[in-house]
C-alpha cells in the first residue's frame, strides 16, 4: 500500500467528504447555487462576507507557502493549528484502536484531541538533564512502534519546556517510523527560535508534518489562522475530513495583509525584540531568591521553578499579573510559565517577585 494511504484511517481511505457549492468547478456570471443573499448586510458595506468563502483561500495559501518555503498543495489552511491537530487525530486514528504519542510536559491539546477521538494516549516524558528538557527519541520510536501509534506529536520549541529537538533527531525518528506513524512537529513558536523550521523537510520525508500558526509571532491569535504542512496526498485527504468553509473571509483578508512586506518587516522586529527581552528577563528572574530555576527558552515564554510557587502565583495575582500555572504537569510541580511581555510589563513581573523570599 502507498505509505500515505497506510497512515489514514482504513474506513476513511475512500471518503470523499462533503461536496460544497464552492467545490464544484463551474463558470458563470450569476451564482445562485448556494442560497446566499444577493445583497450585502448593511454592517458589511464592502460585501466581504456575503458569499461563502473559498474553502482554501488561494492567495493566502500561496503567500503562506512562500513564507514557509513549501509548495501550496502541501499546505492546508485551518482555524489555527488547533484545528490541524484535531483533524490529524480524527483522520489518522481509529477510535479504540490507534494511539497518539506525546512527550510531556507539553501542550495539552494533543491529549484532548486524542481523548475526544477515543484514541489511546502514549506518553514518553522529556528527560531533564543538565538543566534542560530533552526528547528521548529512542524511547519515542520504540514506544510508538510497540503501541501502534499513528501520530507522534513533537513540540518545537516545546511549550512549556522551551527546547527544540535537533533536526537530525527528528528526521531520523520520522525515517524509523515511515509507513507506521506520522511525526508532527508543532512549530507554533519557531519564529522565536535559533533553529530553522522543518517545513522544507516535508518535501523529502513523506511521514513528516509541520504545524505553523499566525497566532503567536504574527500577533493574530483571534484571526484563527494556522496550517498543517505535509505530503500533498495527505493534505488532500485531510481536506476531505475538514469543515466545508474553515477560513472566514475577513480572517483570510487580515492574514493576507499581515503577510505584506511592511507588516512582515514589523513582525520580524517584534521577534528580535522578544528574543532580546527574553534573555534579559531570564537573567533577572534567575537572580531572584524566590526562583529555583529558569529554563532556556526558544519560545516567547519562560518556564520558571519557584521555591514556593503558591506564593509566587499569589504575589503576581496581587500585582494584577496573570501567568500560566504548570503545576499539574508531570515534573513541573513547582513551575509557572510566564509569557514575554513588553519591557514595562516584564519590569512589573520582576518588581512583584523581588519582594518574595526564598523558600525555607
Ligand atoms: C498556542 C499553541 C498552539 C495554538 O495555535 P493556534 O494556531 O492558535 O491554534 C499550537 N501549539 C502550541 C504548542 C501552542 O502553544
Amino acid at each position: 500500500m502507498n505509505p500515505i494511504a497506510a497512515l489514514i484511517r482504513e474506513d476513511l481511505r475512500d471518503f470523499a467528504g462533503y461536496a460544497s457549492a464552492r467545490s464544484v468547478s463551474a463558470v458563470g456570471e450569476i451564482w445562485l447555487n448556494a442560497n446566499e443573499s444577493p445583497w450585502p448586510n448593511v454592517a458589511d458595506p464592502r460585501a466581504l462576507a456575503r458569499r461563502y468563502p473559498e474553502p482554501q483561500p488561494a492567495a493566502l495559501r500561496a503567500a503562506l507557502a512562500r513564507l514557509y518555503g513549501v509548495a501550496p498543495e502541501c499546505l492546508l489552511l485551518g482555524r489555527g493549528s488547533d484545528e490541524a491537530i484535531d483533524l490529524l487525530v480524527r483522520a489518522l486514528c481509529a477510535p479504540q484502536r490507534d494511539a497518539v504519542l506525546v512527550a510531556p510536559p507539553v501542550f495539552g491539546m494533543y491529549a484532548v484531541c486524542a481523548r475526544l477521538q477515543g484514541a489511546r494516549l502514549v506518553e514518553v516524558p522529556l528527560c531533564e538533564r543538565d538543566g534542560d528538557f530533552r526528547l528521548d527519541a529512542d524511547a519515542v520510536a520504540a514506544c510508538a512502534l510497540a503501541a501502534g501509534a499513528k501520530l507522534v506529536f513533537l513540540c518545537a520549541p516545546g511549550n512549556p519546556a522551551g527546547g527544540v529537538p535537533p533536526r537530525a533527531t527528528v528526521l531520523a525518528l520520522a525515517r524509523r517510523l515511515a509507513g507506521r506513524a506520522l511525526v508532527v512537529v508543532d512549530e507554533a513558536y519557531i519564529e522565536f527560535a535559533d533553529a530553522p523550521s522543518l517545513a522544507p523537510d516535508v518535501a523529502g520525508v513523506r511521514n513528516l508534518a509541520v504545524l505553523r500558526t499566525l497566532s503567536k509571532a504574527h500577533a493574530l491569535a483571534a484571526a484563527r489562522i494556522g496550517c498543517v504542512i505535509a505530503d500533498a496526498e495527505l493534505v488532500a485527504a485531510l481536506r476531505r475530513c475538514q469543515a466545508p468553509y474553515p477560513v472566514p473571509a475577513p480572517c483570510a483578508e487580515l492574514a493576507l495583509a499581515a503577510l505584506d512586506e511592511p507588516a512582515l518587516a514589523a513582525t520580524c522586529e517584534r521577534i528580535v525584540l522578544v528574543r532580546r527581552v527574553r534573555a534579559r528577563l531570564a537573567a533577572a528572574l534567575a537572580a531572584l531568591p524566590a526562583v529555583r530555576r529558569v529554563y532556556p527558552s526558544q519560545g516567547n515564554f519562560l518556564l520558571v521553578r519557584f521555591g514556593d510557587a503558591d506564593a509566587a502565583l499569589a504575589t503576581l495575582a496581587a500585582a494584577g499579573i496573570v501567568v500560566r500555572d504548570q503545576r499539574a504537569q508531570p515534573q513541573l510541580g513547582d513551575a509557572l510559565r510566564i509569557s514575554i511581555g513588553t519591557p514595562a510589563q516584564n519590569d512589573r513581573v520582576l518588581a512583584a517577585l523581588t519582594s518574595l523570599q526564598a523558600a525555607a
